[in-house]
């Protein structure tokens, strides 16, 4: 097993961008976990499947076979060979997403894959149970978190990216639903892990969050 980063938290703190940047700069190799939940609840939702139907749902996500790929600078995730990475993004899949990840079949089947992605290799993993749950035993562990306004201002550009205008009210909706339903679910909830560092990332710069922490591992 190689050195471990665990990046948990809510959505629109800046986990992604900064896990990134981070993983890049140290030559980790950097692994999204809420895409691969974002990934199955894609599938689901093409194919129509009831959100109570929890033994298909189970089905699925152990057929789908998600893999990362960086193309230039871009990170992309395909779903069994297609690339699926700004379909996942959209707010159909963000209004499901929660309910999903809420299913303990699927927890277990995707957090088992997260746990071999990481056998031989040093990693930056983001999610919202890496730290607690996926890797108990991380060699660092932070947790990042900002106000819900600046969270929601954040998503507005990455909604536009893809296409999609959505105004910060129906964000702050969105973002409150899914906090609500992943920090209150029976299993692995997003919390943070006791020995996690805190990065408050409201009044940071994006190069100041990937600062703090690249500081931290390299003391
Ligand atoms: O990080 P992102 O916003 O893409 O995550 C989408 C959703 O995936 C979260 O709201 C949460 O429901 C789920 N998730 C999870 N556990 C993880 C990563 C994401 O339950 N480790």
């Amino acid at each position: 097993m190689g050195i471990i980063i665990a990046i948990d938290g809510p959505a629109g703190s800046g986990k992604s961008s900064t896990a990134k940047e981070v993983a890049r700069r140290l030559g980790f190799t950097y692994i999204d976990t809420g895409a691969m939940y974002r990934s199955v609840t894609l599938e689901i939702i093409r194919r129509k499947i009831d959100i109570c139907d929890e033994d298909q749902i189970e089905k699925i996500a152990r057929e789908s076979r998600i893999q990362f790929q960086w193309i230039g600078d871009k990170h992309h995730i395909l779903l069994n060979g297609e690339d699926i990475s700004d379909e996942i993004r959209s707010a159909d899949v963000a209004s499901l997403v929660s309910p999903v990840s809420a299913i303990a079949g699927v927890r277990k089947i995707l957090a088992e894959r997260q746990r071999q992605m990481a056998q031989d290799d040093n990693i930056v993993m983001e999610g919202r149970d890496i730290g607690t749950n996926v890797f108990p035993d991380a060699d660092f562990k932070f947790y990042m978190d900002a106000d819900i306004r600046v969270r929601a201002e954040r998503r507005i550009k990455d909604y536009q990216s893809i296409g999609q205008e959505l105004t910060v009210v129906e964000i702050v909706r969105e973002l409150e639903k899914r906090d609500k339903i992943d920090s209150s679910r029976l299993h692995s909830p997003l919390k943070k892990a006791d020995d996690a560092i805190i990065i408050d990332t409201t009044n940071l710069s994006f190069e100041e969050q990937v600062e703090k922490i690249v500081k931290i591992i390299q003391q």
